[in-house]
């Protein structure tokens, strides 16, 4: 029996629909992944994100003339089996079109989704920051004043969605406290997340960050166990313990209902201790409503990867699947919504954000504040060009030609955390993530649909 775990997306139903019965034979679809789980198979289809569920092993579905035929015409209506002759790589390309030219005439271009960067300066010194050297500017009451006015008159009337960025965003609290309070006294709609160290919380902070700043998603990053936390933070005036003090704020974050995502930075180096770290979240967090953990390889890894073979990267892709793996197994796997990526990348060439710098210029990556400006609070966008550019896209390479996740996958010439051309690592990476979304969805299937789609929009965003 084949079920249908997660369906077609409003869009997808409009513009592809199900796939008529042809006399010709059918095979699988290049794009479709069969992942065998407890009691059957679990298959995925990149081209239109459909996940389903059969009951037979993945060995049992090998050959199509093999599966019964009510199963059968179920995976021809879903694109799963298509007829042999198919280009499946240019339909995808002319599928994907339909769905940008689609989505451009429903697009209002309205700009709702705001990251502020309230400081470049910071209390921690990681090693590893890619704003290590860059100089400091904090933003000013005057700027934050320009940025309310500017972000009300880009939404036109949308909630407001705020992401605060910096440096360490609660260096500048007051900045956030004012704009949250001009947009309390408008009355405007608005919600926020943070990415943050997490080490400057306070109860007073958190109880405005819940009831001012509508704080819905702290990111915290923590590299390691107590002391590899200590050290590689290395906080500037620490007084006791920063991993404790953070691990208490984490906990002050729950109690007042903001949800907190741990990330954590992989590496050959740290991984036995980002394991240990684990438990101890576990020990002390596990089953609070909210919470979760994710990992990241370090970029350096897929930067470095570039037109090298995958057997230069055994031991960090091991390192990563080891650590994905135990954190899926304590409930904390990923989404498929990660790859319903169909129409844009990121907040970079979404028509629907801004980053807003300290010194009240605008960009559309996180990862400038002082290059690659497209216009400013004042005058809104100056140089279309430069905005215009952050939407070119790579094209395909030879490995994309073997890759199930091609109708998926867009990726940003200017993207400065992707290597120039995919590499065997970061297309392993990306499969292992979708293995584990796939495993995760079909797990808590029942609360598929009870996740509102805001949490679900607040958490993409943090994955960035
Ligand atoms: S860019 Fe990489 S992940 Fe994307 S389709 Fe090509 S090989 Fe696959
Ligand atoms: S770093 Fe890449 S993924 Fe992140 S916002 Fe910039 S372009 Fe997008």
């Amino acid at each position: 029996m084949l079920s249908c775990i997660r369906g077609q997306d409003k869009i997808f139903q409009r513009t592809l629909g199900e796939q008529k019965p042809c006399a010709e034979p059918l095979h699988w679809s290049r794009f479709v992944i069969r992942e065998e789980t407890e009691g059957g198979t679990l298959l995925f289809n990149a081209l239109n994100r459909i996940l389903a569920f059969s009951d037979r092993p993945e060995a049992a579905l090998a050959d199509p003339a093999a599966i019964p035929r009510e199963d059968a015409e179920k995976l021809r209506a879903w694109h799963f089996l298509v007829p042999e002759s198919r280009d499946e790589m240019r339909f995808a390309d002319q599928m994907n079109s339909v769905l940008r030219l689609f989505h451009s005439g429903e697009e209002k271009k309205r700009r709702r989704s705001f990251t502020i960067y309230t400081t470049t300066a910071c209390n921690a010194r990681c090693p590893y920051c890619f704003e290590a050297g860059c100089r400091t500017v904090t933003m000013t009451r005057e700027t934050a004043e320009r940025a309310v006015d500017f972000m009300i008159a880009a939404a036109h009337g949308e909630e407001l969605r705020m992401s605060w960025f910096g440096g360490e965003p609660l260096v500048n609290a007051p900045v956030i406290d004012y704009i949250c309070g001009r947009l309390r006294e408008q009355g405007l709609a608005y919600r926020s997340t943070i990415i943050t160290n997490g080490y400057l919380w306070t109860p007073e902070m958190i109880r405005r960050a819940a009831e001012d700043w509508l704080l819905k998603n702290a990111q915290i990053t923590l590299d390691g166990t107590e002391q590899i936390y200590n050290e590689i933070k290395n906080y500037k005036s620490a007084v006791g313990s920063p991993y404790r003090r953070v691990l208490d704020n984490i906990g002050g974050l729950l109690d007042a209902g903001i949800r907190v995502s741990v990330r954590m930075n992989l590496s050959v180096e740290n991984a036995e201790d980002l394991l240990k770290l684990v438990s101890e979240l576990q020990e002390r967090f596990g089953g609070r409503e909210g919470f979760r953990i994710y990992t990241h390889l370090l970029f350096d890894y897929l930067l470095s990867s570039e037109n090298r073979p995958l057997a230069e990267y055994t031991a960090p892709l091991e390192a990563y699947r080891k650590l994905s793996l135990r954190i899926e197994q304590l409930g904390y796997g990923k989404s498929l919504r990660t790859f319903d990526r169909w129409v844009n990348h990121c907040m970079a060439d979404s028509d629907g954000s801004y980053v807003i710098t300290p010194d009240g210029n605008l960009t559309l990556c996180e990862h400038f504040f002082d290059e690659h400006i497209v216009g400013d609070l004042t005058n809104g966008v100056t140089d279309r060009e430069e905005l215009l550019a952050w939407k070119e896209r790579k094209g395909k390479t030879q490995l994309c030609e073997s890759c199930p996740l091609y109708p998926s996958c867009i990726r940003l010439i200017k993207c400065p955390d992707e290597p120039s051309n995919c590499s065997e690592l970061q297309r392993e990476i990306n499969l292992l993530d979708l293995r584990c979304a796939m495993r995760s969805t079909w797990k808590n299937r029942e609360k598929l649909n009870e996740t509102s789609q805001d949490n679900e929009q607040d958490e993409e965003e943090e994955h960035r």
